[in-house]
């Protein structure tokens, strides 16, 4: 099988931009995993499917009509032939995200789907269960972290150069509430796989981060 280089954490600690730049930098595939409980949750809420109904759901999330157009900088998102690519991004979309991820049906429905995207020459699998669930063989895991304090603050920067006015302690306040719910819940909650590499970035800027990843893909 390809290799495959997971990179797991909580929200805003670099794992999009860090995957996207090392997946690029090796010419290997790249799966944001996220983006697909961002998209399902989205299709639920354009067909009115709530977000208790585990059954409606996981078939939402085994039906979406999905395509990823890679372009430079990053890739665009079709869902049902509309460009989402920014409408999956919104807080909402990934407050629902998260609670449409607890169910294990709908991580049930996503798992091969995920898994195809293993192809030659590599992947780099962005997400929280990378390494515990879906790749478990991957022969380099990493667990990508930083302060809760800092992940606020890049988020508000990120949310800034978009034009959102978001106050920075309600953003750690949702970081908090979200991490919280990742790791807690039953089902693939949020932890380092065994044998991951826990990565502190708190104090990296992303070109340290790509290179310690390159460095330790050459071992
Ligand atoms: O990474 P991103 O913020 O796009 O993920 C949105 C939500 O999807 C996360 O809060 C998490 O609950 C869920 N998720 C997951 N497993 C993954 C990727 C994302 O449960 N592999």
């Amino acid at each position: 099988a390809a290799p495959v280089l997971t990179i797991d954490g909580p929200g805003g600690a670099g794992k999009g931009t860090i995957s996207r730049l090392v997946a690029e930098r090796l010419g290997w595939h790249l799966l944001d995993s996220g983006a697909l409980y961002r998209l399902t949750a989205l299709a639920a809420a354009r067909h009115a499917t709530p977000l208790d109904d585990e059954a409606g759901l996981a078939e939402r999330a085994a039906n979406l009509d999905v395509v990823f157009v890679a372009e430079k900088p990053t890739t665009a998102v079709l869902l049902e032939g509309d460009d989402v690519s920014a409408a999956i991004r919104t807080e909402q979309v990934g407050d629902a995200a998260s609670q449409v991820a607890a169910l294990p049906a709908v991580r049930q429905a996503l798992l091969q789907r995920q898994r195809d995207f293993r192809q030659p020459p590599g992947l780099v699998a962005d997400g929280r269960d990378m390494g515990t669930v879906v790749f478990t063989d991957a022969p380099l895991k990493i667990f990508l972290t930083a302060s809760a304090e800092e992940r606020a603050h890049r988020r508000h920067l990120q949310l800034q150069e978009a034009g959102v006015d978001a106050s920075l302690s309600s953003l750690l306040e949702e970081i908090q509430a979200r991490d919280a719910r990742d790791m807690q819940r039953s089902v693939a909650p949020l932890k380092p796989a065994q044998d991951a590499i826990t990565l502190d970035t708190t104090r990296l800027t992303i070109p340290e981060v790509v290179d310690r990843l390159t460095e330790l893909l050459a071992q």
